[in-house]
């Protein structure tokens, strides 16, 4: 069935469509570095900085090359290497799982809860007691990540790293922008981890990421660490570090994308909202969860099983509709991670890697593609 009836195919990303949005103000941002020529740690990635940790209601903010490298960063910063129990989802991006693995670490695979996809703390719990009681690793951190733009349950995250000692960090590359208990994500755990990669809601043109914290021993570290582990002067070696700053271009893009961040995430609002209204009686819709409120970096509907999400897919597909899987399996399942899972079910995440797909969810997204979306959807 094909009921496009020559309807333009709808776009799953639209940087072309964003570039036009953004105009004279993304070139003026652009030509001012081509003009200066600093296009490592130039002042564009200062401003950056002080404008995200004040977004994001930190003190300090440290510019980094990507989301995964602000991970590692914020992982060497405590030293976590060989021996050491990292806590995280096993529903999430790779990025999470693979950086404890590169220091020596071990990753714990938790599971998520049905309703929200993220970590389950009554999980969380039995995965520490378990390590606890094998004696082979040592507990060291939780990785919250606030999945699909959705915070993670930072007040009981937060509990449970002050009962076992651990150190906790927000993995929000999908959520900056999203807001818990009123405020903005950016101080609900010791660092937060963000990613600008060009899908995610405030995305760049590039790689690129950030780290905001409260401690301004640990910004002075992390700024080593991205440096080469530099020390006051750029020749001294302190410590084993990385390559791993924000490029100026990419901090110039940024600010000019800034600008409009607070309309967009509006935006995403209201086209997650239409698709739930027009949606929730035949499928499962992100629950609406209180007190939070999602950056919609992505926006998944539950199918029954992995065959009604592969009809709706092709069927979507042919009505000009892209849509994806995040994830298609689970990372204590992926064939890089498995042999290091203890082997125990964790069946929601199990589960939703049968039954999710995305819908496109983008500011330029226009009403009239919102409601073809939602009619593809339903058939
Ligand atoms: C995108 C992402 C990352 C990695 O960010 P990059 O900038 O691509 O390195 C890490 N964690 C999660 C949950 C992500 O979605």
């Amino acid at each position: 069935m094909t009921i496009t009836s020559g309807a333009p195919p709808i776009a799953f990303l639209d940087l072309p469509a964003q570039q036009r949005r953004l105009g004279a103000k993304l070139k003026q941002r652009v030509d001012t570095v081509m003009q200066h020529c600093r296009f490592v740690l130039g002042p564009e990635v200062t401003e950056l900085e002080e404008k995200l940790a004040t977004y994001g209601g930190a003190a300090h903010c440290v510019g980094v090359s990507s989301g995964t490298d602000a991970i590692q960063i914020v992982m060497m910063g405590e030293n976590i290497g060989p021996g050491d129990a990292v806590f995280l989802p096993a529903f999430t991006y790779t990025a999470t799982a693979e950086v404890p693995l590169l220091l020596g670490a071990t990753p714990v695979f938790v599971d998520v809860d049905p309703e929200t996809y993220q970590i389950d703390p009554v999980n969380l719990r039995e995965r520490i007691e378990k390590v606890r009681k094998d004696g082979k690793l040592k507990p060291r951190a939780i990785v919250g990540v606030d999945l699909f733009g959705l915070p993670a349950p930072w007040e009981v995250l937060r509990q449970i790293a002050a009962e076992y000692e651990l150190f906790l960090m927000d993995d929000c590359a999908q959520a900056f922008g999203a807001s818990y208990q009123g405020h903005k994500l950016g101080h609900e755990a010791a660092a937060t981890t963000l990613s600008f990669f060009p899908s995610k809601p405030l995305g760049g043109y590039g790689d690129g990421g950030a780290i905001l914290t409260d401690d301004a021993d640990k910004a002075e570290l992390y700024r080593s660490l991205r440096s080469h582990g530099e020390g006051k002067t750029r020749y001294e070696v302190l410590r084993t570090g990385i390559n791993g700053r924000l490029d100026t271009l990419q901090a110039a893009v940024l600010l000019a994308k800034l600008e409009g961040f607070e309309e967009e995430l509006i935006r995403r609002d209201d086209i997650a909202q239409a698709y739930t209204a027009g949606l929730e009686d035949i499928v499962v819709a992100p629950a609406d969860v209180e007190d939070c409120q999602s950056a919609w970096a992505i926006y998944s509907i539950l199918l029954k099983d992995a065959d009604e999400r592969a009809t709706t897919q092709a069927r979507l597909k042919d009505a000009g509709v892209p849509s994806a899987i995040y994830y298609p399996l689970p990372l204590h399942k992926q064939p890089a991670y498995r042999s290091h899972h203890d082997g125990v079910a964790l069946p929601v995440s199990e589960s939703l890697s049968q039954r999710i797909l995305a819908l496109p969810i983008h500011p330029e997204l226009t009403d009239a593609e919102v409601a073809r979306v939602i009619a593809a959807v339903r058939g």
